[in-house]
């Protein structure tokens, strides 16, 4: 069989509790679900956060069935005054509410078995709106509930995440695998360095727009992290192997078009890439930062096992520092600036020589807000890469303090990769004039 293009089932989410509304407090349970969800090949159409207003809450649900085959509400099955889930979804529902005895039984044990008398309020715990399913909840008092109400499916789950994902998980096996049918979504992450991202767009944008109207259609987004970009590929499909043939098919289109700027296609991090280039050649690292405080070394460590490539990382922020511990001579801080090409390639030699290793990266700059001049504005930075050739750029990266630090950091690790596979070093972000 090839893959026909299959409708997915259709889901909305909503997240209940007025605290989630708040400054302080945020949804993540809406997340875990969607991952859940997207495992199945089920497709998030939408999701809400909702405070603790029964009728609100009874119109949300009400708009969401409305779209989606599937409803997934958290939250707000608590035995207070302000957990109005049961109440408003059997509004919605024009269902009747029964008490569960059951349910009222579970939770008076849970109780007693710690000594306790149930609260009167926990009562409400066992009201169920007509026809539904309880879905145990063996890490609380509130139990989920699964509702089949014409051709829609609805969930009820409690709030707190410690007693959402086990429920979740029982109902993937139970009721939800079976609804999601045998369409499964797949999908690729492509990384790439060097690029802005309406550079990517345009780039890309012709090629990937065509697989939308293929006959196994593949969705793609562009997503923007400092210094890196992202095309998130994905599909859906009863057959695997069809899905998997085209998007191979696809990230073998973006790599010729996208070249040695695309670094990693199976998940690797631009860390994890870079390491993996060093340990093939059984070469070592050593890292000289100004501007970044560390930040690039601390990003090469965050990789298990960098050990065996990272030697040392120095940060040199002062001018005597850079003399004193990198051998960069005072007459060339003096003259050209210690944010300068000169100096950032003295300093990549200094800690490569010191370090006695294959590869040396040196990184200084302007991170503001002060320090910028007319020629040498904020986020002017130097990265020097001392390895099999020296190669020394200077760099323009755009927003506050931790964003050039940011952008600096990537963009220094990846000026070792680039140089690794004497690739091209003529980023976006190469200082025009
Ligand atoms: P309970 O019996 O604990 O009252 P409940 O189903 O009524 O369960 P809520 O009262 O809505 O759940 O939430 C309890 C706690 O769970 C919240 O204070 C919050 O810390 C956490 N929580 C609720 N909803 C979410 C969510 N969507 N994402 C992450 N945490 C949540
Ligand atoms: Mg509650």
């Amino acid at each position: 069989m090839t893959g026909e293009p299959v409708r997915s089932l259709r889901a909305s989410i909503i997240a209940v509790g007025s605290e989630l509304l708040t400054s302080t407090r945020i949804d993540t349970n809406s997340l875990t679900i969607t991952e859940t969800l997207d495992a199945l090949g089920i497709e998030v159409r939408d999701k809400m956060v909702v405070g603790d207003r029964r009728a609100d809450l009874a119109a949300q649900f009400r708009s969401a069935l409305e779209r989606s085959d599937l409803v997934i509400v958290t939250g707000g099955l608590g035995p207070t005054d302000d957990d109005l889930t049961r109440e408003a979804v059997s509004d919605a529902l024009g269902l009747p509410m029964d008490e569960d005895p059951s349910i009222l039984d579970t939770i008076r044990r849970r109780f007693t078995s710690r000594g306790l008398r149930m609260p009167e309020v926990n009562r409400r715990q066992a009201q169920v709106p007509r026809g539904a399913t309880v879905l145990a909840n063996p890490n609380g008092s509130a139990p989920g509930l699964w509702i089949e109400h014409r051709t829609k499916a609805i969930a009820l789950l409690p709030g707190p995440p410690r007693e959402m994902r086990p429920m979740l998980q029982q109902l993937v096996s139970d009721q939800l695998s079976r609804r999601a049918g045998d369409v499964r979504l797949r999908r690729r992450v492509l990384k790439i360095a060097g690029r802005t991202e309406s550079r990517v767009e345009e780039l890309t944008q012709p090629t990937y727009s065509r697989w939308l109207s293929q006959t196994q259609p593949i969705e793609t987004t562009i997503l923007a992290t400092p210094g890196q970009i992202e095309l998130h590929l994905s599909t859906r499909g009863a057959d695997v192997e069809a899905a998997e043939r085209a998007l191979d098919q696809a990230v073998g289109e973006l790599e010729a078009i996208l070249g040695t700027d695309l670094f990693s296609t199976d998940g690797r991090s631009l860390e994890e890439v870079v390491g993996d280039l060093l340990k093939r050649r059984v070469w070592r690292i050593a890292v000289a930062e100004s501007c970044t405080g560390g930040l690039a070394t601390s990003r090469l460590t965050d990789v298990p096992g960098s050990s065996a490539y990272v030697e040392r990382s120095i940060v040199a922020y002062s001018n005597d520092a850079k003399t004193a511990l990198l051998g960069v001579a005072e007459e060339l801080i003096r003259e050209r600036g210690a944010v300068s090409e000169p100096v950032a390639a003295a300093m990549a030699a200094g800690i490569s020589k010191r370090a006695s290793t294959e590869v040396g990266l040196a990184i200084t700059g302007i991170a503001g807000p002060g320090g910028g001049t007319p020629e040498k504005p904020v986020g002017t930075v130097c990265i020097a890469v001392d390895g099999p050739v020296a190669v020394v750029r200077t760099f323009r990266f755009l927003g506050g303090r931790e964003m050039v630090k940011s952008f600096a950091a990537f963009t220094a690790i990846d000026m070792v990769r680039r140089t690794l596979l004497d690739a091209p070093t003529d980023v976006d972000w190469i200082k025009k004039g």
